[in-house]
């Protein structure tokens, strides 16, 4: 094993919906058994990467919101407490998952990893607070919408739920997340995009809002100063035409040209959009790599041979 100052720094942004799949319920063995696909790839790659795993939570957050929704003898909790809720299940999923696959490829002992509750300050007076954006929770049957008590948009997977999506602008515990790196753990952070918080003197209050991971993501990417940025989703890649009979996924995206097709409303927003935003960021902010690849195909998109490499324009 390499020496571990000099190991690159390698995040990867896993999608929640790559941890409930199309047309599943999303039970717990599941998840545990969709999460098998990225983790075992993720643990190889610690041998030659020091990683950082931050990881979505749509239809997570989405159905405990649904789950409270349920009953009227228990109180209510805001958005943020239930982000906080799914920075627990899913860091302590992830965390379990890799650490079988540590030690089941014989590297356990030298790659401690940590999952770290993380709040993201978000802009109090962004107008993403009256225009709900961000699609949690499961999909809903056409015939429900009308009767829905809360904003719904139509997604490329159905009719979803929209919640708050502020920009993220800075993450809070930036200074021990690398300091933790520095000592090598592996560390699962910003789950979920984050507590979303915003300031309030010197301390912190929560808000009632859902950050986009890959915002976030690249947010802590530009931070801490990651090397490589992998977007890992349920699709190949990026694609133009997509869900057509045109459609075609891109192996290089150059940002002129992403602007260009964002232009034409080929990345939809709470989607695809952010994550061409995540990668052109990160690159702007000083990354040297971003990829968009599937879950199947981190390693494959880590030796570029898999997935949309965003590249400067
Ligand atoms: P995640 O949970 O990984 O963030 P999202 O649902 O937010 O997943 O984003 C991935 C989805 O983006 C894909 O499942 C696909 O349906 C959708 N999508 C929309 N436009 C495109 C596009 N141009 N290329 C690829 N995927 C796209
Ligand atoms: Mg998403």
């Amino acid at each position: 094993m390499k020496d571990s100052p000099v190991r690159p720094v390698l995040l990867v942004a896993l999608g929640g919906n790559a941890l409930i799949r199309k047309g599943q319920q999303g039970t717990i063995s599941e998840q545990f058994e969709n999460l098998r696909v990225p983790i075992s790839q993720i643990a190889r790659l610690t041998r030659d990467y020091r990683v950082i795993i931050t990881h979505g939570n749509g239809p997570q957050v989405g159905n405990l919101l649904l789950q409270q929704e349920c009953t009227e003898e228990v109180p209510r909790m805001p958005l943020e407490i239930l982000v906080a809720q799914t920075q627990g299940q899913i860091g302590y999923m992830i965390e379990s998952t890799l650490d079988s696959e540590l030690m089941r490829q014989g590297i356990a002992a030298s790659r401690p990893l940590v999952s770290l509750i993380s709040y993201v300050v978000v802009d109090e007076h962004s107008p993403a607070f009256t225009t709900p954006t961000k699609p949690i929770g499961p999909v809903i049957p056409e015939d429900r919408v009308p009767s829905c008590p809360y904003p719904v948009r139509l997604t490329e997977k159905g009719f979803r739920r929209v919640v708050a999506s502020p920009e993220p602008v800075a993450i809070v515990e930036k200074s021990e997340i690398l300091r933790l790196i520095e000592m090598d753990f592996v560390v699962i952070c910003c789950g979920g995009g984050g507590i979303p918080v915003v300031r309030e003197g010197r301390s912190f209050a929560g808000v009632d809002a859902v950050i986009d991971k890959d915002l976030a993501s690249a947010r802590l990417a530009c931070e801490v100063g990651v090397d490589i940025f992998v977007i890992a989703t349920d699709v190949p890649g990026v694609a133009i035409d997509y869900g057509t009979e045109h459609q075609r996924f891109l192996a290089r995206l150059d940002v002129n040209r992403a602007w260009l097709y964002a232009a034409q409303g080929q990345f939809p927003e709470g989607s695809m959009l952010p994550k061409i935003q995540a990668a052109i960021r990160f690159l702007e902010g000083g990354g040297k790599r971003a990829v968009i690849t599937s879950v199947e195909a981190i390693e494959e998109a880590v030796a570029a041979r898999a997935g949309t490499e965003v590249i400067r324009g």
